[in-house]
């Protein structure tokens, strides 16, 4: 990890889901908010089921390594829009185009609403939850991802199944998974890396309405590990995810020393208040590395995660 070099600006942990701001604190957004958010039922959070999400995970690394544009990426999407659809949910898949240190490339978010809720894309749902389901390209070794892309996107796809099963909630809800988070070069830049969130987050400035917030799960598979929050979230999203983890048996959930550089930064930056949710990367051997398999992968992290997600929800309106 690396830390900013002068003790002016603000400590920031380095990472590939990670880097660092060289220039100060993220933005953190208090701004009202365009859109309004009615909480969900709590009684959705002890439906969400690790194994489910363990088995979507396992089913993800099982395609092989799915950086940018590659094989495996398509065979990904294609396995989401297929569990997405089976669970009420239409997706969109954002297509756009990326000069980068290894030249253009052609990068694919994808985005998720429910078949009850608002159709028109060019309108926006109450909340945003997010991941990142690129893998990291490697030349060295295969990378399959498992915690780093792999587990939020297991988490969001159970989470996806639990909430269409009540449609008034599942209608307030876009789910967004985003390409392109990992950079290509060593670690995350100003002109490497989070290529997927910063497009959504300048698109969504288009449309005729914004989320009242957005979440944003990243490496949330490791039980063994502490898991952190944004600093920077409002203080209200900081008592209500602290109350959340805590019923849900999160204990481990904590502020980090420094902000960390990740997806929720460009959603912020555009106006919208974000829950970034994170294991404690710098305390994962494996993180970057070829051992980030299924071996790291425990359901109970899933469970704890998917159901502090679910009971955020159900506590918090801006
Ligand atoms: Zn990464």
């Amino acid at each position: 990890m690396k830390r900013a070099p002068l003790p002016l600006l603000l400590p920031v942990l380095v990472g590939g889901a990670t880097a660092l701001l060289c220039c100060g604190k993220p933005k953190a957004p208090e701004a009202p908010a365009h859109l309004t958010f009615q909480t969900i039922p709590e009684k959705l959070a002890a439906d969400f089921s690790g194994d489910n999400a363990f088995k979507h995970v396992k089913a993800i690394v099982d395609l092989g390594p799915r950086p940018p544009a590659s094989e495996g990426y398509e065979k990904t999407l294609q396995y989401l829009e297929k569990d997405f659809a089976a669970n009420g949910w239409t997706t969109a898949r954002q297509k756009f185009t990326r000069s980068t240190p290894q030249g253009p490339v052609e990068f694919t978010n994808l985005l998720a609403r429910h078949k009850t809720g608002e159709a028109d894309w060019t309108k926006s749902t109450p909340v945003v939850i997010s991941g990142h389901l690129d893998s990291k390209r490697m030349e060295a070794f295969q990378f399959v991802g498992a915690n780093d892309g792999g587990s939020s996107t297991g988490v969001i796809l159970e989470l996806a199944r639990v909430l269409g099963t009540d449609p008034a909630s599942a209608a307030k809800v876009e789910f967004v998974l985003f390409d392109g988070e990992e950079a290509l070069l060593h670690t995350i830049s100003p002109t490497d890396g989070l290529y997927g969130s910063k497009y959504y987050a300048r698109e969504l400035t288009k449309r005729h309405n914004q989320p009242a917030f957005g979440i944003v799960l990243d490496l949330v598979g490791d039980d063994d590990r502490d898991f952190f929050f944004n600093p920077e979230t409002p203080e209200k999203f900081a008592i209500a995810v602290e109350a959340a983890a805590k019923d849900s048996g999160l204990t481990k959930l904590r502020r980090p020393q420094g902000a960390i550089l990740d997806d929720h930064v460009p959603l912020q930056e555009v106006g919208l208040p974000c829950l970034h949710i994170i294991g404690d990367f710098m305390n994962m051997p494996y993180w970057h590395q070829q051992g980030d398999t299924m071996e790291n992968i425990d359901a109970d992290a899933l469970k704890k995660t998917g159901r502090t997600t679910l009971r955020f929800l159900s506590s918090v309106a801006p």
